[in-house]
């Protein structure tokens, strides 16, 4: 029995794959055999593996000092916060820094019980915001909730992509809206054009927060740096995370002075919270996808990916393709697990979201070639689907 079968919680579905190295959008298994990484540790990796800039700022920053508690000073996350700030609207002005996505989402809720007085908020059917209790409340998958009831009280879930039934969910106990802008776990559902703008207006009208989870759509995987400005809407409160800081472990909420302000010192507060090390990386990686605007390379590439992959409608498996940018499905109407693994023998690594979607989150920075060899390895796939 494989080592981490036996000694690690039984929690993943895994594939039969012993990584050792990673080199741009590729990774290399303990044999040497290459995979070309469309995974990307769940969209972690958005400049690829082995970055030089970002080895390069872990090398630097830990030659200096690797931990200051956030109630002292430190160079490195005023640096930090400098470039952040820099790139987001300005009326988006204070932030605080978590060890992961789940943890964001969970200073988000704090956040609205806390201003706005109300133990009420209002998330999406099939939501993915974490596993966390907190998070997990929020997820509006019930397969993950169930068996951890009882959960944080007030959350309701309105159906993504209803505007009537958001409204009808709304009472005088809730807070706020959360949601993914466009919903990544449950398989790159895109909401319809005007959908977002609504929710929106909704909560401008009922006086409720509105909390974008950007941990898989921002940093420029949805083709601009955060998918809300392609909607030309405001969060209140914005989540991000995964790639932030380049493999470390990392979340951000994000917000404005007047919300921000209604927390007490002390009431949330984290040992690893804006650490030197992820405050180095994570000015970096800002830097790197903002001012090489490669977001625009994720829009590009991403336009041209999806129309090679339409070519596989011809496949009668196939339901649907879709995406923005990077972040891109295939709907099947069959149970995929059989053809990840088919795909992992053409030495292709893709996420597995739901029983019947394939979903890709390749690095932002890659090339023409790349998305040439993943639909040549995707095509073989298919090709001898049903010969074995
Ligand atoms: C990954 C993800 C999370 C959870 O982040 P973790 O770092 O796994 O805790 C929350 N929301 C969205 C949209 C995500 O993609």
């Amino acid at each position: 029995m494989n080592i981490e079968d036996l000694y690690l919680i039984n929690s993943f579905y895994k594939l039969p794959v012993k990584i050792e190295c990673g080199k741009g959008p590729y990774v290399y298994d303990i044999n040497g055999e290459k995979y070309l990484d469309f995974m990307c540790g769940y969209g972690v990796a958005l400049l690829g593996h082995g970055h030089p800039a970002i080895i390069d700022a872990i090398k630097s920053q830990i030659e200096k000092i690797i931990t200051v508690h956030s109630s002292l000073y430190s160079k490195v996350r005023e640096e930090f916060l400098g470039t952040l700030f820099n790139i987001l609207p300005s009326y988006l002005n204070k932030c605080f820094l978590t060890n992961s996505g789940s943890e964001a989402i969970e200073l988000a809720f704090k956040l609205v019980r806390k201003f706005t007085k109300k133990r009420g908020i209002i998330s999406m059917l099939n939501s993915y915001h974490g596993k966390t209790m907190g998070a997990l409340s929020l997820t509006g998958k019930e397969k993950y909730r169930k068996a951890f009831e009882p959960l944080v009280p007030g959350v309701k879930y309105a159906e993504y992509g209803n505007v009537e039934d958001l409204k009808n969910k709304i009472d005088n106990e809730v807070g706020g809206v959360i949601l993914e802008p466009i919903q990544g776990e449950a398989g790159v559902i895109i909401p319809k054009e005007d959908y977002l703008k609504a929710v929106r207006e909704i909560c401008d009208d009922k006086n409720l927060l509105l909390i974008l989870d950007e941990i898989q759509t921002g940093l420029g995987r949805t083709g601009s740096m955060f998918y809300f400005e392609q909607k030309y809407i405001e969060p209140d409160i914005l989540c991000i995370g995964k790639g932030l800081a380049g493999g470390l472990p990392v979340g951000c909420v994000i917000t404005r002075k007047e919300i921000a302000n209604s927390m007490n010192i002390g009431e949330h507060t984290s040992t690893f919270s804006a650490s030197p090390l992820v405050c180095a990386v994570a000015k970096k990686v800002l830097e790197e996808i903002h001012n090489n605007k490669i977001y625009l390379n994720a829009k590009y590439i991403g336009e041209k990916f999806i129309n090679i992959l339409n070519e596989f409608c011809k496949y009668n498996i196939i339901n649907e393709i879709r995406g923005i940018g990077l972040m891109i499905a295939i709907e099947f109407k069959i149970d995929i697990r059989n053809l990840l693994l088919r795909l992992l023998r053409n030495h292709m690594l893709t996420c597995y979201t739901s029983p019947n979607i394939i979903r890709f989150l390749p690095p932002l920075n890659i090339s023409e070639k790349e998305i040439k060899e993943a639909y040549e390895k995707i095509e073989k796939t298919l090709e001898n689907y049903g010969s074995n």
